[in-house]
């Protein structure tokens, strides 16, 4: 191949021989390799007919044409021809329009009209060299070889296959005599180079795949005839000097629906050059590029059963395990899969016990696990994990379901339940074995049976093991602190499925980790070993309330500003002599905004709970010395329970603190009076929660302001309370009697990072309109309002309350970043899940654990 130079100074020049000098067609084809930006050819006949190639700065290619008056230009939309690599360029005019052609591939063709100017003075054929209408010159630097023109046009399938040899046209070809030596330093290029292609394709499929006749292609020679199922091979091709394109397909003979198409297409440039494979849906495929040159280009295809099938294939083949080892009955699934007819059945009650196994205490959720697997013991658990890992099955651990992101249950996995391990055992030392799946109601009747408590939290259904990881907050907290300091040991099945007792001689690390550290994270605990304390002889729960809504209008009177009611409750808590009050929750219901917002002025209803260590007598006096002296005399005070030392605990002193009552609205509004303890207090029900710490100095007159402005919120409508949609805060008192002593060494025991704050702020949004819901279903106007209520408590999340911080696990929202909930503590649980939970693949995940 004759290589001719231009050093950005030289040019040749060529007279034609067009009829008329006119084209009206033509092909002009060359060999280039250029680092730089300029003309390439230009031709000028007349006004009417003339063309132009050149390349932009950014290595694109332009063309400029007019033949017979229509005056074209059009661009290559890749650049990067300038990369001093050889390419092969083809310049296509007709009456069609304009085509170029890069390395035999069409890189733009165009059929647009477009003006172009060129100097007049111009009627041979310039190489490398343009000038414009001012006689202005401007040259190439680079090399040209292979200068073809033909005064014609070709299909772009000639142009594509390099089917255009001068010989075959000699008829039309344009002769074009280049000297031989055109330029004293005229050299010789190297030969493009030879084009490899090495494809290992890697069958992973259970299936045999027969090369196949093409419909519109290429020779196929290249590619083997057969490729074997769970085999590879290697498909090697090596082409001409230009790059080539190749495609075959191949099919199972067995099944239809399985089969493939492979292309592959070689350039010289690098970027041009790839492999793809289409696949029919029963396979999949993926592609790794192992390298790719001017001349080589090697990758590997994966091909495998399509990933769907394969895991309902792996959710078969676990059931039909896990049925062996722990008996089919403990096993919900909403299909019967029958391998020999490969028919899934399912019958009514079959649909309903999983559904009804579906559900979340947040209604708000709907997770759909592939099984649910009703554990009854600490093997059926080990079981039950080890079979879903080794059929590839995520996980999901779920002990009472009321996690508020339901991060208990996960839509295609294997939810492990935990509700059946339900054993509870005092020993003779205090020392309570408790199985997970223990909820409140029950755990704390029998421990009192015992004479005993632990610190539990304010709602009966809750179950322990989510609770207690995640802290354990309660109605004991100010006396006795997080329910997490009292964990002694726990009885945990690991990453690998071995199943160990932790404690202080083995991995205390990991026990540390699970007082406070967040649920799920480092294993599934079938034991918690909890160290009780003895349970006093008189408990009371109480209410004291102030600007109440009236019964019968729902309208809030409004007597007294909401920020001495706050206030006081904050110097409560954080007095040392208030340690009777064994914990404690201040309830401020958000309103609608007003017109002038004042925060020493504005008024909510607030409700404060407690639980008190006393008798009736001692109580009035603390309300009356704590709150009435201070001439805030709650407008109504209840009692909502009396328990203690043989007393039924769970009936008298659990009920429901912090939900309010669709029902009991409703029969105020009806003129009668609340139930006790209405039905709907404790079901199941759509809500969004968030929260934050206060820090040990209290919120201060701005963290005061901002809070309250945040209660008085254009989001919350007038009205949602009738139609059972709430939107308050609930703040829970941490300070207290135990805080407050507890050696700062002490402080490090548990992984609960916030024992210095003085209470958690949790902003929530319920529409616990259980019988509505029933009977009207989606027909609710509560759902015209959700969204607003959903609004406010993301606009409260990001509320700039000065002296907050954190936020507390058991209160998730998953908006919240994991490591805002573990605080100074969070890299160090990531490094003891690493170390001792020995979860390689991190199968203990929801969005909220560890790593
Ligand atoms: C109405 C209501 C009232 C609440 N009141 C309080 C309160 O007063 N104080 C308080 O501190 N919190 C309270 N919470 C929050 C509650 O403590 C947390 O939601 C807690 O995680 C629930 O525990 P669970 O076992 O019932 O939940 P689940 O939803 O079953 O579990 C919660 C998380 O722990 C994991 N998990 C469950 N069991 C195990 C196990 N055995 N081993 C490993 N991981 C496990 C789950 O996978 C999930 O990630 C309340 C929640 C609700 C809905």
């Amino acid at each position: 191949m004759d290589v001719i130079e231009f050093s950005g100074k030289n040019h040749l020049e060529q007279a034609l021989s067009v009829a008329d000098k006119k084209f009206t067609a033509f092909t002009l084809q060359c060999w280039l390799r250029s680092s730089d930006s300029g003309p390439i050819f230009q031709y000028y006949g007349d006004e009417s007919n003339f063309f132009s190639m050149e390349i932009t700065p950014t290595g694109k290619i332009e063309f400029s044409s007019a033949l017979a008056g229509k005056v074209e230009t059009i661009q290559s939309v890749r650049g990067n021809i300038n990369n001093s690599q050889w390419h092969k360029l083809t310049f296509m005019a007709s009456d069609n329009g304009l085509a170029i052609f890069v390395n035999q591939k069409l890189a733009i063709s165009k059929n647009v009209q477009e003006g172009a100017s060129f100097s007049e003075q111009i009627n041979t054929l310039l190489v490398g060299k343009s000038c414009n209408a001012q006689g202005e010159s401007t040259f190439f630097s680079g090399q040209l070889a292979n200068i073809s023109l033909w005064e014609q046009s070709f299909s772009d399938e000639d142009i594509i296959t390099d089917n255009i040899h001068n010989d075959d046209f000699k008829g039309n070809l344009f002769s074009f005599d280049w000297p031989q030596k055109p330029l004293e330093h005229a050299v010789s290029a190297e030969a493009p180079l030879r084009q490899e292609v090495e494809i290992n394709l890697v069958n992973d499929s259970p299936f045999e795949l027969h090369l196949e006749p093409m419909l519109c292609s290429s020779e196929t020679n290249d590619f083997p005839l057969v490729i074997k199922e769970n085999s590879q091979v290697v498909i090697k091709i090596s082409d001409s000097e230009v790059g080539f394109q190749k495609a075959a397909q191949y099919m199972n003979r067995q099944n239809p629906n399985v089969g493939l198409v492979i292309e592959v297409v070689k350039s010289q440039v690098i970027y041009e050059s790839f492999v793809k494979v289409d696949v029919l849906p029963t396979l999949e495929r993926s592609i790794t590029v192992v390298s790719s040159s001017a001349n080589r280009f090697e990758a590997q295809v994966r091909i495998s059963e399509n990933l769907v099938i394969v895991n309902a294939n792996n959710l078969n083949a676990f059931i039909t395990k896990l049925s062996d080892e722990i008996g089919q009955d403990k096993i919900i699934k909403s299909l019967n899969y029958c391998a020999e007819t490969e028919q899934a059945t399912s019958s009514r009650e079959q649909i309903i016990a999983y559904n009804q196994a579906c559900q979340l205490f947040n209604r708000r959720l709907q997770k759909k696990p592939l099984a649910i697997v009703n554990c009854s013991s600490t093997s059926d658990v080990q079981k039950t994990y080890l079979a879903a890992k080794a059929h590839n099955l995520p996980i999901s651990v779920r002990s009472g379901g009321h996690d508020h992101e339901g991060e208990c249950s996960g839509t295609n996995t294997v939810l492990i339940d935990l509700i059946g391990l339900d054993d509870v055992d005092v020993d003779t030392n205090g020392l309570a074995t408790i199985g997970p799946g223990n909820r409140f109601i029950k755990l704390t009747t029998t421990l009192a049976e015992h004479g005993v408590m632990i610190p539990h939290g304010t709602c009966a259904t809750v179950a322990i093991p989510g609770f207690l990881m995640g802290g354990g907050w309660g109605p004991w907290t100010r006396r006795h602190g997080m329910c997490c300091e009292y964990l002694q040991k726990a009885e945990i099945v690991l990453g690998n499925g071995d199943i160990e007792i932790i404690d202080q001689d083995n991995k205390p690390e990991l026990l540390w980790a699970l007082k406070g550290g967040g649920g799920l994270s480092y294993g599934i605990v079938t034991k918690l070993f909890v160290q009780t304390f003895p349970l006093p002889n008189s408990m009371i729960k109480f209410e004291l309330e102030w600007n109440c809504y009236q019964p019968d209008t729902q309208k809030l009177t409004e007597n007294t500003p909401t920020i001495d009611i706050l206030t006081r409750w904050e110097q409560v808590i954080s007095a040392a002599d208030t340690a009777c009050l064994t914990g404690t929750n201040l309830k401020i219901n958000g309103k609608p905004a007003t017109p002038y917002f004042c925060a020493n002025k504005v008024k909510h209803n607030c409700l404060m709970y407690g639980y008190w260590e006393g008798d009736q007598t001692s109580l009035e006096r603390f309300i009356k010395q704590q709150f009435t002296d201070y001439g805030l005399k709650p407008e109504a005070q209840r009692i909502d329970g009396i328990g203690g030392l043989g007393t039924d605990y769970g009936k008298q002193l659990m009920s429901a603190w912090d939900r309010e009552s669709f029902q009991n609205i409703q029969l105020n509004l009806a003129g009668q009076s609340g139930l006790p303890l209405p039905p709907d207090l404790d079901e199941p029900a759509p809500h969004k929660i968030t929260s934050r710490l206060v820090d040990c100095q209290g919120l201060g007159d701005a963290g005061h302001k901002a809070l309250l402005q945040s209660l008085t919120a254009p989001d919350i409508l007038v009205g949602n309370r009738e139609l059972g949609l709430f939107t308050y805060v609930t703040l829970g008192a941490i300070d207290g009697a135990y805080y407050q002593k507890m050696p700062d060494e002490d402080k490090v025991q548990s992984a609960f990072p916030y024992k210095d704050k003085l209470y958690t702020i949790q902003y929530q949004t319920w529409w616990n309109n259980e019988l509505i819901e029933k009977e009207k279903l989606q027909n609710n106007p509560v759902y015209i309002r959700t969204n607003r209520a959903l609004d406010w408590m993301e606009k409260s999340r990001d509320f700039d309350i000065p002296n907050t911080s954190g936020a507390f696990i058991s209160f998730k929202d998953d908006s919240i970043p994991t490591s805002t909930y573990f605080a100074h503590n969070y890299q160090r649980l990531v490094e003891i899940k690493k170390q001792y939970s020995e979860d390689q693949y991190n199968h203990f995940r929801k969005r909220k654990t560890i790593i």
